[in-house]
């Protein structure tokens, strides 16, 4: 447990699987994590972190980003087309975009605002009716939308269901990225990551597995 845990056991899998741990971005998932728990990480140099609310990271991270040089903050969660104003200046990196009428809210924002987050595209790869994430099916026609749109998409992003074994769903998202020419994938979370990375994994989602276990609030 913890964030030097996690990172060598990044670097064995990366070992394991041929790959270079810089092509391997760790995600802090400081959600709902008190804040010294997250200072105590940013304190060890960790500076890219994962939220899924706006709010909260509204709560949190302007101030941290004060105190702390080069932090970035990923959104992870879910985004209401009402808040994607808030989401772009707050955020480095959206990993949820996953509907037209989201996308289009962010191109029009991005023109006004004359910059964009990077991107990720979230497939919903086990088809279940309360995942957010667009299907694989509609994957593609999806990523050009967006692709029309201007918007800087770098990659997908998946949350395997939890009761599958995820490495069917890693390499099903894999698949539809490299037949996109997207780079960049976004899985893996603290019980799966070392599978994530072996199948090419370029973000990974940690949370309990650095902070401890988040207490239900
Ligand atoms: C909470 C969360 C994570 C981190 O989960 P852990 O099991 O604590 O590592 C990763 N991805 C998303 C989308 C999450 O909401």
């Amino acid at each position: 447990m913890g964030l030097s845990d996690i990172r060598n056991r990044m670097e064995k899998a990366c070992a394991e699987a041929g790959r270079d741990p810089a092509g391997v971005d760790l995600i802090a998932v400081s959600k709902v994590q008190p804040n010294d728990r997250v200072e105590a990480v940013l304190e060890q140099g960790h500076r890219v972190f994962g939220e899924n609310r706006v709010q909260e990271a509204a709560g949190k991270w302007p101030d941290f980003k004060a105190r702390f040089d080069g932090v970035s903050v990923h959104l992870i969660g879910p985004l209401q087309s009402n808040k994607a104003r808030q989401a772009m200046e707050l955020f480095d990196a959206i990993h949820s975009v996953d509907r037209p009428k989201l996308a289009q809210a962010l191109a029009r924002l991005a023109q006004e605002l004359g910059q964009c987050p990077d991107l990720f595209i979230q497939v919903n790869t086990g088809e279940e009716a309360q995942k957010a994430g667009v299907l694989p099916a509609d994957a593609d026609g999806f990523v050009a939308e967006c692709r029309a749109l201007d918007l800087p998409v770098k990659g997908l992003m998946c949350i395997p269901p939890v009761e599958e074994t995820p490495s069917l769903h890693f390499a099903l998202l894999r698949k539809i990225a490299e037949r996109n020419g997207l780079s960049g994938l976004s899985m893996g979370m603290s019980g799966d990551f070392e599978e994530a990375i072996s199948l090419g994994a370029t973000h990974i989602r940690v949370g309990s597995a650095i902070f401890g276990e988040r207490v239900p609030g």
